[in-house]
């Protein structure tokens, strides 16, 4: 009997796992491992809500494969130790997996691949979790893309091997020692998680039926609701994505199944278009590693930034002054996540307007996002400051006040996560200061008591973020 061992890593799911499918069709004997690393990168180990649902992701894993009649082993400790021992325990001689693009992630897995095969253990890995890998897009000349739009159209002209069902059964596993999840100690000992996790259900079953849904309500309105973080008219996917719950494959076809079906779908085709952002950004992230804690575009590394805890504190807290920042970081502290329109205007304020280094920001959002991701958030982080890849110019500095007039009109979303303002009429909403007295108070709103005076002066706040770029700007 041959044995083989799946190295489960973010691909924690049995659908479209092309590890675990060739594991099966190539042994008869398949025992998953989930091996809990310590952090190579003490600054990027993952964060306090990514550790949640880490513990949930793998409770809902080891749960489907008991199901199908294996079970998930456990251990902690450095890859190629922990492999080793298992290799010798189970007499396996093949172990498979599915790639990662980090720059840790892939240091790990090579010098895992390097000690496994002196050991004479046949390493087979592959992609389950990008569209397209980063090496295989690039530019006629041969380069890796920096801007998106060509890259996209590459992308979108490539066709995607369909996806592979879930197995029906599964071998069973024989007894070696596991650690349980709740060894893992993922959980935080307050338990504050579990306020933040109300809204989600968790693990392969919960992405796709949210998937599902979200093609049969929200698609159809994508494309113009996707910018309403007063509407839920986007997937909320990100987390199952990162984890890989589902493959970002199965996504991509069961779009184009509905919009075959449709006759076309203006939602559908916006929603592949942000799908392969989330390649562009481990495009970036593989071919400029360094991006990961440096700005792609270098002059920054001159950029005046501010050194200020206290501002930092305020933003991080949600209280701001500024009712849309301040109801997006409320948001992303109580649930764990931040519609995308929200996490720009948040990340350009606390960039441009209190001028504090994009890194600050892009720390905040690790420990607190479910869908930390490191490709994906550091590709934000510097598009929205402006020293990315294709990023935003940075003079387009997003006024919080017309971009929540403009995206929350009737300022739903701002009632809805900063409730001491929800008395006030919507032309004063998203900016009190410029209330009259009486209506501030018919409306029960002392500002600088029960809701904070905006700390900055946007215009003036603007101008000298301008300044500080003028004086970078024609640099290198
Ligand atoms: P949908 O609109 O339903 O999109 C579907 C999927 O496409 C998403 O789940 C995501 O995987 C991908 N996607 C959508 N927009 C983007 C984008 N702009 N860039 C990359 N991928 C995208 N996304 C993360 O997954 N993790 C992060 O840590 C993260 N940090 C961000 C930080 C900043 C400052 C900004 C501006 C954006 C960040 N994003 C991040 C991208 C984006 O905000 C989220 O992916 C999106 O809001 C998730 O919600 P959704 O699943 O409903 O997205």
């Amino acid at each position: 009997m041959t044995t083989a061992l799946v190295w489960f890593r973010r691909d924690l799911r049995l659908a479209d796992n092309p590890a675990l499918a060739h594991a099966l069709a190539e042994h008869e004997q398949v025992i998953p491992v989930y091996v809990l690393t310590p952090a190579e990168s003490a600054d990027w180990a993952p964060g306090a809500a990514s550790r949640v649902w880490l513990h949930h992701s793998l409770t809902a894993l080891a749960r489907s494969l008991a199901e199908k009649g294996s079970c998930l082993l456990i251990r902690r400790g450095e890859p190629v130790a922990v492999l080793r021992d298992l290799l010798r325990q189970s007499n396996a001689e093949a172990v498979y997996w599915n790639r990662l693009y980090e720059p840790s992630e892939i240091a790990r897995a090579g010098k895992v691949k390097t000690a496994l095969e002196e050991l004479g253990i046949s390493v087979r890995s592959f992609n389950s979790s990008l569209l397209h890998e980063p090496w295989t897009v690039e530019t006629k000349a041969g380069q890796p893309y920096r801007v998106f739009t060509p890259y996209w159209k590459q992308l979108r002209q490539r066709s995607l091997p369909p996806c592979q069902p879930e197995p029906d059964v599964l071998p069973s596993v024989p007894e070696l020692d596991s650690d349980t999840v709740e060894d893992l100690g993922l959980l935080p000992e307050i338990d504050w998680w579990q306020d933040m996790m109300t809204g989600w259900v968790v693990g392969e079953d919960a992405a796709h039926d949210r998937l599902d849904q979200f093609i049969e309500n929200a698609m159809s309105g994508y494309a113009e609701g996707r910018d309403r973080p007063d509407r839920a008219d986007t997937s909320r996917l990100s987390p199952h994505l990162h984890f890989g719950e589902l493959s970002p494959r199965q996504v991509w076809h069961a779009t184009l199944e509905q919009m075959a079906l449709a006759g076309g779908e203006q939602g559908g085709e916006t929603f592949l278009k942000e799908l392969a952002w989330r390649d562009f950004a481990y495009h970036l992230l593989y071919h400029f590693p360094e991006t990961r804690d440096a700005p792609l575009n270098e002059r920054f590394n001159d950029f005046a930034w501010r050194k200020d805890p206290q501002a930092l504190q305020q933003w991080q807290q949600g209280n701001t002054g500024l009712p849309i920042v301040d109801a997006g970081m409320r948001e992303l502290w109580q649930t764990g996540w931040m519609h995308n329109r929200v996490r720009m205007i948040v990340a350009s304020f606390l960039t441009k307007n209190l001028r504090q280094h994009w890194l600050e920001g892009a720390r905040w959002f690790w420990d607190t996002l479910v869908d930390a991701d490191l490709a994906n958030n550091t590709q934000g982080w510097q598009w929205t400051a402006g020293c990315g890849a294709d990023a935003a110019p940075f003079f387009r500095i997003f006024n919080p006040v017309s971009q929540g007039q403009r995206f929350d009109p009737q300022g739903r979303y701002v009632r809805r996560w900063v409730p001491e303002l929800a008395g006030l009429p919507d032309k004063y909403l998203h900016a009190p200061w410029q209330a009259p007295e009486a209506t501030l108070r018919d409306a029960g709103v002392t500002l600088g008591v029960s809701y904070p005076q905006p700390m900055v002066d946007l215009k003036a706040s603007r101008q000298a973020a301008l300044e500080a770029w003028a004086k970078i700007k024609n640099s290198k």
